[in-house]
């Protein structure tokens, strides 16, 4: 008697071989599922998708997520993270969880465009009323806050203007009121301050960082985190992301782990390299203003000396008003080493125009300015792409 061939139908699937235990490399393997195989009835039914204790569906996590937001819970100094799908889901997550009809929100002016995109359009749908403050004034975030106040937004840098705001002050008018403050730790990445420990006793409840930015560093994943200390305010948040269904797939999380042991250095090298870009532009005659928190002069300088050792490798320089907005455009289209597009902390250094007028009320900025975002180019020859773009533009 012959024994038979296994049908490959089932013995592809139902393999008897299962390699070695204690495989060992510089990574972490990566899981992928939407199924988890529970080995009996006993533990389908203990599930339990709470904590880190074990396994029940891909959207609550496997061994990569876990892994990824362990980490991430440590580059930012909290305890619990949770990952979602961009950086701007991370702020919709803090938002639809903590707020509910007539409740009221309040955003820098200053801060992430779709941040205040997200409370204009769908929040005032659900009946969640927001107003925006000045971040540079802590007088006016305490002027704004009223009863229905639920949630204060911070973000540090600002985006595009990069004021630097005294964290302190603010996160101190929410907590003497007992509300809850939530960063956009994007610009800091959990390098250059530290969201959880601002001195004097101060932080903030929640870190929503885009891990689009610095940790994937590489300009090609999508990803989100936010982060708390607090196990009960994490889980209100948990349940909300778990019933919106946002998990990230595995091969995203797995660009992420790859990427976070060089975070610090690429931090460091894109900070040298702006700062250096940055001065170079200060000494230019067509510049009005150059906005970068590390720089003396630039708004909330002081700040930002009192709260960083470190700064992203990005700025906007504010050009002369007598310099019309086309010439700028045509500045910007010159660059060659610099690409134009949105995002930032990958290995392209990028440039982006911005029209100033109507972009903040309070205070109001005038004119054009252009917003440079250091990549791992050669910064000397970064500076002789943007003199070679001022020449063939006109500006000089
Ligand atoms: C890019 C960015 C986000 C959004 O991240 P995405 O992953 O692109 O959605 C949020 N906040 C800040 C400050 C950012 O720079």
């Amino acid at each position: 008697m012959t024994t038979k061939k296994a049908d490959p139908a089932t013995a592809l699937i139902h393999h008897p071989y299962h390699p070695p235990q204690g495989f060992e490399a510089p990574q972490p393997g990566v899981f992928k599922a939407s199924t988890v195989i529970f080995p009996n009835v006993a533990a389908l039914r203990a599930r339990n998708w709470k904590s880190k204790s074990g396994y029940t569906y891909g959207l609550h996590g496997t061994p990569t997520t876990f892994t990824l937001e362990e980490r991430i819970a440590t580059l930012e100094g909290g305890l619990q993270t949770l990952l979602v799908p961009s950086g701007l889901a991370s702020i919709a997550l803090v938002d639809m969880a903590l707020l509910k009809a007539g409740d009221e929100l309040l955003i820098p002016d200053n801060a992430y465009g779709p941040n205040k995109e997200l409370a204009r359009n769908e929040l005032a749908g659900w009946g969640i009323t927001h107003r925006f403050y000045d971040a540079m004034d802590p007088a006016s975030l305490a002027a704004a806050i009223t009863p229905a106040t639920k949630l204060v937004w911070l973000e540090a840098a600002g985006s595009v203007t990069m004021e630097f705001p005294d964290l302190r002050a603010l996160v101190r008018i929410a907590r003497e009121r007992g509300i809850l403050v939530a960063l956009d730790n994007t610009w800091g990445a959990g390098i250059a301050f530290d969201a959880f420990d601002l001195g004097e006793g101060l932080a903030v409840d929640i870190s929503a960082h885009a891990l689009t930015k610095y940790p994937s560093g590489g300009g090609d994943v999508l990803m989100g985190a936010v982060t708390t200390r607090d196990e009960a305010l994490h889980l209100k948040l948990k349940f909300a992301h778990m019933r919106m269904g946002w998990g990230v797939g595995a091969n995203d999380a797995e660009a992420v782990l790859r990427a976070l042991p060089s975070l610090p250095l690429r931090y460091a090298a894109q900070d040298a390299a702006g700062r250096r870009l940055a001065q170079w532009w200060a000494a230019q005659p067509q510049v009005a203003q150059l906005l970068h928190p590390a720089l003396p002069g630039s708004p909330g300088h002081e700040h930002w000396a009192s709260h960083c050792r470190a700064a992203a490798g990005l700025f906007s320089v504010v050009f002369d008003e007598r310099i019309a907005a086309e010439r700028i455009d045509a500045f910007v289209d010159a660059l060659r080493l610099f690409k134009l597009g949105y995002s930032w902390a990958g290995p392209v250094s990028l440039a982006v125009p911005y029209a100033l007028g109507g972009m903040r009320e309070r205070p109001a900025w005038k004119g054009a300015l252009v917003r440079f975002s250091l990549g791992l180019e050669n910064v000397d020859d970064l500076i002789a792409d943007s003199e070679q773009a001022l020449k063939a533009s006109g500006l000089a």
